[in-house]
Formats: structure tokens, C-alpha cells, sequence
């Protein structure tokens, strides 16, 4: 379906859980409150939802969070998306940490691609940011997926985590940090894609320490020698890829802030609880849960779901604003949204 604006839209971000495992400190750091289990959509109402996005164009489907391996049998409604009518691609963002436990039945379930978060490769740094120990669990999950042939996607924030230490660290280097580097050398012999997010002021992005991209690509393009824009490598929502000549992967940037993507904007969500966003910047969309469990029959329910994604595709509006501090509607953190 087209919006307002004559943009396809034909993707939808689900999101499982707004709970998580660990606890970045730009998302979810501790003393975040999450809903009760019972205020969660189960898998069917997700599915119901995913059915009527897919009757009015919508061909791809991500599932995140919070954490959304966290949420028990989740390759469960993997396997139900892919079976709708429609729902063309199904993928996962993890942040990685149970993938490895989880990846044979996430593949056995049809899923399409897994996009990994992981913001450094130095044990310690990833402590302090996450609040867990687990990053050989991760590393582990990466290895597991590349083996299995599985596309994969390494999604870091752009931020200075030197800040986070104690003793704050100058980052050396021409301002790029140790953990840039060792996660672009992620690409280097290994065919994934790494790509920096420019961190948002949703939640508690605000107040971290992100490197605005107009300051960290130029950086980058700096440091590698021959780096050059992919203009031939496949191009799907809103990174812009740069090839390191000898390297297998590539890695990307997505700018959010200095480089709005929001013309090719393609896409809604659906909450852990049921409300259906039109853009991450502000609180607009419609809520789905009274339609869900107000035991409506099976075709009025369907048709008030199509009209429920009809609405939310109709409030997108023409660009988010978050350089307008004050104009930024959304309120909750990036893990009750799903990022
Ligand atoms: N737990 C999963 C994970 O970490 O991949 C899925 C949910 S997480 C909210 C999805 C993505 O949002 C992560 O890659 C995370 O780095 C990103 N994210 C969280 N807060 C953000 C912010 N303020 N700006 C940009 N990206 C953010
Ligand atoms: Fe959890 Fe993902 Fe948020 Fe980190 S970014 S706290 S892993 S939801």
C-alpha cells in the first residue's frame, strides 16, 4: 500500500518482548520496568495482525524486541509468519546472546536473515555497556550463523565507549576507536555486512555518548584507503555500503540524523502490546489489542485489523524530526519499540 507521501510501504518491525537480557546503556540500562506477560500479544494475534499487514502489501516481516529470543518458542511464530499469504521474508535482530541454543530451529522455521547487534568485540567494554558477561556467547552465535549460511547483519551504534570507562580513555587512531575498528575487521574475512546506526534521541539515546555520522563517516573514509561506495551490492531499506578493498564483507551506515532516509521510508511496527506505529519518532498509530481480544468473529475482526494498518500506513508522516528536540512525541524506550 501507498502512504500519504506515495511511499510503498511493504515491511513490518514486530516486536515480541519489550523484555531483554542484557542492558545497554542507550536502551534498557537497569531499573527499566517491563509489562506483565499477560499484556503481551500472543503468537496468533501477532500472526492475525501480520495477516491483515500482508493483505494490504506488506512482503516483509522483523522480529525484535527487547530481546526476542527471550520470548519462549519464538521460531514458533517465525514459522506462522512464513506461512501467511504474502509475508514473503522473515528475519530476527538478537542482540545474539541465546543464538546459538536457538539458531537450528530459528532455520528449521524458515527464517530469512538474522541482523546481530554487538557494539564491541573488547570483553570489558562490553561488560560495562551490556551488563553482561556474554560476549563469547555472541561471538559464538556470529561463528554458528556464518557457518550455517545464514545472511547475516552486525548492527553497531556509532558511539564513543571510551566514555563509558572509568578513566575515559582519548580515542586515538584518526577518532576511530578500538571498538570500530575490531568490528570492521569483522568484514574483513568474513561475508557479513557491518553497519553503524546512528544513535537516536529515543529513550535513553539521548543522553549517550553517540558520534554524530557527520563526524564518524568522514573518520572512516579517512582511516581505510580505497574505500569506495557499493553501488552494485544489494541495497534494501536505508544503509548506505562502502566496500574496504581485500575485505569479504562490507559495512554500512545508517543515518538517521545526517542522512535522512525518511523518503524511502517503508515501513510501520507493532509493539509487544499491540499498537501499531507509523514512525519511531512519535507516539502516532493505533492500537490493536481491544480488536484482538474483544472476541470480534474471525472476518469482522480481519476487517478491523485491515482498517487499523490502513490508518497507521495513512499517519506516517512525511519525515520524523528528531534534530526538534521538542517535537518528538515518542516516549518509551527503544526496547519497548523494538529499534
Ligand atoms: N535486543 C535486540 C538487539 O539488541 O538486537 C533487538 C532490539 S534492539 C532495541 C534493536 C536495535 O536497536 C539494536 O541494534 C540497538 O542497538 C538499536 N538501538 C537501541 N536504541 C537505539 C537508539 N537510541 N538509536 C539507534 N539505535 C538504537
Ligand atoms: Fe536489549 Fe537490544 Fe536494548 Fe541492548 S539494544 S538492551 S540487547 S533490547
Amino acid at each position: 500500500m501507498l502512504d500519504s507521501y506515495g511511499r510503498k510501504i511493504d515491511y513490518l518491525r514486530i516486536s515480541v518482548t519489550d523484555r531483554c537480557n542484557l542492558r545497554c546503556g542507550y536502551c534498557m540500562p537497569k531499573g527499566i520496568e517491563t509489562v506483565s506477560m499477560d499484556e503481551l500479544l500472543t503468537f496468533e494475534e501477532i500472526a492475525d495482525v501480520a495477516g491483515a499487514a500482508a493483505k494490504l502489501g506488506i512482503t516483509k516481516v522483523r522480529i525484535t524486541g527487547g530481546e526476542p529470543l527471550v520470548r519462549r518458542d519464538v521460531d514458533r511464530l517465525v514459522r506462522m509468519l512464513k506461512d501467511i499469504s504474502g509475508i514473503e521474508k522473515v528475519f530476527i535482530t538478537t542482540n545474539g546472546i541465546l543464538l546459538k541454543d536457538h539458531l537450528d530451529s530459528l532455520i528449521t522455521a524458515g527464517i530469512d536473515g538474522i541482523n546481530l547487534s554487538l557494539d564491541t568485540t573488547n570483553r570489558e567494554r562490553y561488560r560495562m555497556l551490556t551488563g553482561s558477561d556474554r560476549l563469547d556467547d555472541v561471538l559464538l552465535g556470529m561463528e554458528s550463523v556464518l557457518l550455517r549460511g545464514i545472511p547475516l547483519k552486525i548492527n553497531a551504534v556509532s558511539a564513543d565507549l571510551s566514555k563509558l570507562e572509568e578513566k575515559n580513555r582519548k580515542v586515538e587512531d584518526g577518532g576511530l576507536s578500538e571498538d570500530v575498528l575490531s568490528l570492521i575487521e569483522l568484514a574483513k574475512d568474513r561475508p557479513v555486512s557491518v553497519r553503524f546506526i546512528e544513535l537516536m534521541p529515543i529513550g535513553f539515546g539521548k543522553d549517550f555518548p553517540g558520534i554524530p555520522h557527520d563526524v564518524f563517516i568522514p573518520r572512516i573514509k579517512e582511516h581505510f584507503a580505497g574505500i569506495k561506495k557499493d553501488e552494485a551490492g544489494p541495497v534494501n531499506g536505508p544503509a548506505v555500503y562502502y566496500h574496504i578493498p581485500g575485505y569479504k564483507g562490507r559495512i554500512g551506515f545508517i543515518s538517521a540524523i545526517h542522512g535522512k532516509f525518511c523518503d524511502g521510508c517503508n515501513r510501520i511496527r507493532l509493539t509487544s502490546m499491540g499498537f501499531l506505529k507509523s514512525c519511531l519518532c512519535y507516539n502516532t498509530g493505533v492500537s490493536v489489542s481491544k480488536i484482538l481480544k474483544g472476541g470480534l468473529p474471525e472476518k469482522e475482526k480481519e476487517e478491523a485489523l485491515c482498517l487499523a494498518v490502513k490508518k497507521t500506513i495513512a499517519m506516517k508522516p512525511a519525515s520524523h524530526s528528531f534534530t526538534e528536540q521538542d517535537q518528538i512525541t515518542e516516549r518509551h524506550a527503544m526496547s519497548a519499540i523494538g529499534g
